[in-house]
């Protein structure tokens, strides 16, 4: 006999556990994770800023409806902050003045949003190469964000209010029998009305298994490096710099360098490795923009975010495979937007909203921009 539950969640990532804990305080939630720990895929491997400007309007609506919950203090992460002050300088060279400006009109709010000179850019950025920047901008809201802590509180949250996260238990079968879904996994067989699916990069394939429907969601690869800053550079309160572009990002953390050549190669679900020729070119892009003796990065890494076509998450009931909830497509801003997106999963799961219209926590968000009907046109 299956164990029952009222809700399934596929995936131990920050989403999936983000989704489970708001859950859990009025249902029995089971999280099933196929790595031995949760937050080992996407959420593990990210820069973990917190980017007001990042993103379609829909995932803008959802940063800035997330700031409030991420700015709290809570006690099950002994009141520690999730947020920490950062700072970014998109920096452009002359030639990428145009898009410099472009950006610059639409960013906000201003004056926490300003444009920088190339003296100024050099004066936040002391590191770039004299005679780099053309001019910056200066995005003084961005924040780190510590996706330990609020993996934590999400844990102890879920926890503490009665769910179970089973690790080691990747499903392999989705069946809808009834009024239920039998989810079998290789650590037993649930079932639930409900399933979400969570499964970050592998969302698509969790679909199919459940003969949802196939919605278009590609992961996207991008490489990390990690770099020791040279001595006598100060890594200490520097913002994190951005080409406008985005060939490259650098980021100093624990007093080293974490950099990316800011990759976005489409590829198949996996526990995603860098390739050589990516790592290089973001030796040589680092290594032309600031003036520090970069050798062999320390370490290197990938991870996969992964897209709708139109840049929006997918939050919603599947049309065709009753019961199967979408909670994917969260791109490059799952953590930043996950208090406003888990809420709103929540809401949608518990038949507290309509699927589509205003929701009272998100100003200027249609909750139709998030259904898995607006990707209809791929659907077969
Ligand atoms: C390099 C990089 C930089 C990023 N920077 C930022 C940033 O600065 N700010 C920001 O907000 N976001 C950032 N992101 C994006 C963010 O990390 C993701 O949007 C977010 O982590 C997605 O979370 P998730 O829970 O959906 O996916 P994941 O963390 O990938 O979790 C999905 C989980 O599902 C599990 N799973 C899959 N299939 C099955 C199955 N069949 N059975 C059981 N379990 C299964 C997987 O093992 C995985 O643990 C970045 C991502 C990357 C890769």
């Amino acid at each position: 006999m299956a164990e029952a539950y009222d809700i399934i969640v596929i995936g131990a990532g920050l989403c999936g556990l983000a989704a489970a804990s708001a859950l859990a305080e009025r249902a029995r939630v089971l999280v099933l994770e196929r790595e031995p720990q949760p937050g080992y895929h996407a959420t593990g491997r990210g820069t973990a800023v917190m980017q007001f400007n990042q993103g379609s309007q829909v995932v803008q609506a959802l940063t800035r409806a997330s700031l409030a919950e991420l700015s709290g203090h809570y006690r099950e992460i002994e009141d520690l902050p999730l947020l920490a002050p950062r700072g970014l300088v998109r920096v452009a060279r002359a030639d990428q003045l145009d898009q410099l400006h472009r950006f610059f009109d639409t960013a906000g709010p201003k004056p926490l949003c300003r444009w920088l000179d190339s003296e100024e850019v050099r004066l936040w950025v002391p590191i770039l190469r004299p005679g780099y920047a053309a001019a910056g901008v200066l995005e003084a809201e961005v924040r780190d964000i510590h996706v330990g802590r609020l993996m934590a509180l999400h844990q102890a949250r879920m926890e503490a209010r009665g769910a179970r996260l089973v690790c080691g238990a990747e499903v392999t079968t989705l069946l809808r029998r009834t009024n239920a879904w039998q989810v079998a996994s290789e650590a037993g067989t649930y079932q639930a009305p409900v399933v979400i699916n969570a499964a970050g990069a592998w969302a698509g394939q969790v679909g199919a298994m459940a003969g949802a429907s196939p919605l278009s969601l590609t992961p996207k690869r991008r490489t990390a490096l990690s770099l020791s800053a040279p001595p006598g550079v100060d890594v200490a309160g520097l913002p994190m710099v951005a080409d406008i572009d985005a060939c490259f990002f650098l980021k100093s953390e624990n007093g080293r360098f974490k950099g990316t050549p800011g990759d976005d190669t489409p590829c198949l679900p996996s526990d995603a490795r860098p390739a050589p020729l990516d790592v290089a070119k973001g030796v040589d892009r680092l290594m032309a923009a600031f003036d520090l003796k970069i050798g062999q990065p320390d370490a290197v890494w990938a991870g996969l975010r992964t897209f709708a076509a139109d840049g929006n998450p997918v939050c919603g009931f599947d049309p065709r495979a009753q019961g199967f909830f979408w909670l994917a497509g969260q791109g490059e801003t799952g953590i930043q937007t996950a208090p406003a997106l888990s809420r709103i999963a929540a809401d949608l799961v518990e038949g507290r909203i309509a699927p589509a219209g205003r929701h009272p926590a998100v100003p200027g968000l249609d909750l139709a921009d998030l259904a898995p009907e607006r990707l209809s046109a791929s659907f077969a």
